[in-house]
């Protein structure tokens, strides 16, 4: 368990990374942390990254970018074109990006996927975080789907009742709305399929919510 000093953000500014492969990853696995942390440390700048997003989801991707860092001291939002499901063929391109663009913001804190995580793209993500930003606290997020490969994670982030109540504020994010991909899907196939993935990503949240209770959450609080 790892913990952050607690004048970054508050008497001088938190750099965090936020890195998610696709549209929506770091909403799903990490949304609760970044409102929590902003919330508490008001000086928080935040870089968030897709790195594959085309058609509607660019917009969807911006869209939800920005009702996530809205209260951000700082928001720095990339929305990338690399193809969905080849970062591993195009792993040099999505690495040498990186280091041109993010090399020099010297973040304290990176959230990304997991290692282990058994989709490819999630997977060349977190490599490139540990390659990059060595000096930096990295917090490796879940995201729930069809291969269930979700883990034992260490550290959980409670979302207390103010945070909850930022997070309802916000209509595209919070979870009693359809998901962006359920409102803008135009077949009854795929309205199902973003549906059964709504209910994926709150069964998750409900196992984070019932664990945080007993957990202390060292990620955002030294104490
Ligand atoms: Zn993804």
């Amino acid at each position: 368990m790892f913990a952050l000093d607690p004048s970054l953000g508050r008497d001088e500014p938190l750099r965090v990374l936020a890195l998610g492969a696709h549209a929506d990853d770091v909403e799903i696995g990490a949304g609760g942390t970044v409102f929590r942390l902003i919330a508490e440390r008001p000086q928080t700048e935040v870089t968030l990254v897709v790195f594959s997003a085309s058609g509607a989801r660019i917009d969807e991707a911006r869209a939800s970018a920005d009702a996530l860092l809205a209260d951000a001291a700082r928001a720095d939002v990339h929305v990338l074109g690399f193809r969905d499901g080849y970062f591993p063929v195009e792993a040099a391109e999505v690495k040498g990006w990186a280091q041109a663009h993010l090399e020099g913001l010297r973040p304290h804190l990176v959230l990304t996927h997991r290692r282990d995580d058994a989709h490819q793209d999630h997977r060349v993500v977190a490599d490139l975080a540990w390659q990059t930003f060595r000096g930096a606290a990295i917090a490796a997020y879940e995201i729930p789907k069809w291969d269930g490969d979700l883990d034992r994670p260490n550290a959980y982030v409670a979302l207390d009742a103010a945070t909850r109540s930022i997070i309802s504020s916000r209509p595209r994010i919070a979870s009693d709305s359809p998901t962006m991909s359920e409102s803008t899907a135009s077949t009854s196939a795929e309205r199902k399929r973003a549906s059964s993935r709504r209910s994926r990503v709150r069964s998750t949240a409900r196992r984070s919510a019932c664990a945080a209770t007993s957990i202390s959450t060292g990620l955002v609080r030294k104490s």
